[in-house]
């Protein structure tokens, strides 16, 4: 279903206006449904990112954003907050069509990307910075101050929750932003622009340039005048950006790719394992960088459970994303479609498919696929290694507590993790050695936004969340001063 009044245009928003590139280059953008161009989106160049990097200069050395209040700025953010909420139903109808996510898993964006704004105002009314005193010596005090320009580049897997991860502690952090959404889905952003001027952010605080990756996210990335960039996506595109960033010393964030693993002890609740890891792995279309794409099944209870999950895989509801009884849409591209089918091909010669594996029958049109689970699947499978990014899950045996946590340690990624088991100790015990930012016990990817949220290995550099959002968007200069 269409939205009313989709722009026909997207535009960049650079210095509080909404403006074409200067050289006219605009780009096609198309839903997943119908793979048809609905609109154009101006294609920013470097000379856009110029510009909106000089507007964004402008409004950081001139103020007020950067030395207003604490308490200034998280009014400020309460309001962007109230607004991103308000706009709930029309922002899940955008993301549902430009995206493709079912539109009651869409219905929950708005308010999760509000209380971004909401956490984010309250942290830094509540900050404090240290001080050292040397008796009779020294008073030794840190200023935090914020950074400058923050070049924000992001993903196309729920855009518009990921920017406000984003733009929520560089806001508070008193930064001015140059945001450049992902190419695939750029509609919801367009929102942004609207909300902060009415919530009373001032003009050229929040810029942001829509474009291609190699154009306008390399250009963000080399330009001289950023000196953080925080980037989710891939971790192939990480890497481009950390060797391009090195040139100027940039500050990073990187939030990269996941296979994540769901281990399943024999003694666990099998019936909440088997609920939370088809929700993991199936939500948001698979499209998710933490989704648990590997489940390790102690051997005991291993065929029970790939019959129970094969049968509740094929039940899932596949259809067109608008529809409130979709459980899985369409996937955002023909270009990522096509990468998913493939490793479905792939999959097909390295294990024992007992789920899906093809395009629904009553959905001939549109980038849809059955939820698939593959079973027995070696450690040593491309659908055990490498990141799918789609409603594919793998599922391997194991015999003993070593073996499970060597399976799920045994690729390049180190995302999340999932351990289901009623042993208390090997709960802290498995938790602990496996190799990843975050790791939930006997429960899915909940999120508590003062927690650090980040990768090791191929997954990510640093962490976001809580007072190191903060961290990275500030600089802390230390006064000696003598006493
Ligand atoms: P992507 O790397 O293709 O693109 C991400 C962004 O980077 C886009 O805006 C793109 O235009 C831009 N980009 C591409 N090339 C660039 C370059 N050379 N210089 C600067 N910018 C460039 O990722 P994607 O396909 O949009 O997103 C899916 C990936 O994101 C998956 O790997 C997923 O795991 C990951 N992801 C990670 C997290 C996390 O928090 N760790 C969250 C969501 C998604």
């Amino acid at each position: 279903m269409t939205p009313e009044n989709l722009p026909k245009f997207l535009p960049h928003h650079i210095g509080g206006q909404e403006v074409p590139s200067r050289s006219g280059a605009t780009f096609d953008i198309a839903d997943p449904v119908s793979n048809q161009p609905y609109a154009t989106a101006a294609a920013g160049q470097a000379e856009d990112i110029d510009l909106a990097v000089r507007a964004a200069r402008d409004a950081f050395v001139g103020g007020p954003w950067p030395t207003m209040t604490a308490r200034a700025r998280a009014r400020v953010l309460n309001n962007i907050g109230d607004a991103v909420e308000a706009q709930g139903e029309r922002l899940a109808a955008l993301e549902t069509f430009d995206t493709g996510l079912p539109i009651t898993q869409a219905l929950g964006q708005a308010k999760r990307a509000a209380e971004n704004f909401r956490f984010f105002a309250d942290l830094i009314v509540a900050m404090n910075e240290d001080a050292y005193r040397v008796p009779g010596a020294q008073l030794n005090y840190v200023v935090r101050k914020p950074v400058g320009v923050a070049g924000l580049i992001t993903p196309w897997n729920t855009p518009f929750m990921l920017e406000s991860w984003k733009l929520a502690p560089a806001l508070a952090s008193g930064c001015t932003i140059v945001l450049k959404p992902a190419e695939f889905t750029p509609l919801s952003a367009s929102l942004w622009g609207p909300i902060f001027a009415a919530a009373g952010l001032p003009a050229g605080v929040f810029n942001l340039v829509n474009g291609i990756g190699e154009e306008a996210g390399q250009a963000l990335v080399e330009h001289p005048g950023v000196p953080r960039i925080s980037f989710t996506g891939e971790t192939t595109t990480g890497q481009t950006i950390m060797r391009t960033a090195a040139e100027n010393l940039k500050g990073l964030s990187m939030e990269l790719g996941g296979k994540s693993p769901v281990v399943i002890f024999a003694d666990a609740d099998l019936d909440a394992a088997l609920d939370s890891s088809l929700f993991g792995v199936f939500s948001l279309n698979g499209e998710r960088c933490t989704a648990g794409s590997r489940i390790l099944v102690e051997r005991s209870v291993y065929d029970d459970f790939v019959n129970r999950y094969a049968e509740r895989a094929s039940k899932i509801v596949v259809g067109p994303p608008s529809d409130k009884a979709t459980e899985v849409g369409a996937l955002v591209h023909p270009e990522h479609y096509a990468k998913v089918l493939s490793y479905v091909e792939i999959g097909k010669t390295e294990a024992r498919l007992v789920a899906g594996g093809s395009r629904p029958a009553h959905l001939p049109e549109g980038n849809y696929l059955e939820p698939t689970v593959f079973a027995d699947v070696p450690s040593t499978a491309r659908i055990f290694q490498e990141e799918i990014f789609g409603p594919v899950v793998a599922i391997t045996p194991f015999d003993t507590e070593e073996e499970a946590i060597s399976l799920a340690n045994d690729v390049k990624y180190g995302l999340a993790g999932y351990v289901w088991t009623e042993n208390l100790g090997r709960a802290h015990r498995v938790s602990s050695s496996i190799d990843a930012g975050m790791v939930w016990v006997n429960s899915h990817n909940i999120r508590d936004l003062r927690t650090p949220f980040g990768g090791v290995k191929a997954s990510g550099v640093g962490h976001e969340g809580g007072h190191r959002s903060i961290d990275f968007y500030t600089n802390e200069q230390i006064v000696h001063v003598a006493t």
